[in-house]
């Protein structure tokens, strides 16, 4: 018998807002992404391992930058 166990990552998109990048210093639209870690079993999603996690994306220079999870979308 064997068991096929891991971990899965997923990015959801919360919104997108123009905002001044941190990083180029453009005023570009800006998205916000959750990024959710689940335990799986035999490939099936079961439960979150630890908590989501919040990300900036640049719609300009594609920078990529941790966000505070209160930043309104
Ligand atoms: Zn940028």
């Amino acid at each position: 018998m064997f068991v096929l166990f891991g971990l899965r990552s997923k990015d959801h998109l919360v919104g997108t807002r123009t905002m001044t990048c941190e990083i180029c210093r453009w005023e570009a639209p800006q998205q916000l992404i959750r990024r959710t870690t689940k335990f799986t079993l035999f490939f099936v999603p079961l439960f979150p391992v630890k908590p989501a996690s919040h990300y900036l994306v640049c719609g300009h220079c594609l920078g990529f930058r941790k966000a505070d999870a209160r930043l309104p979308a």
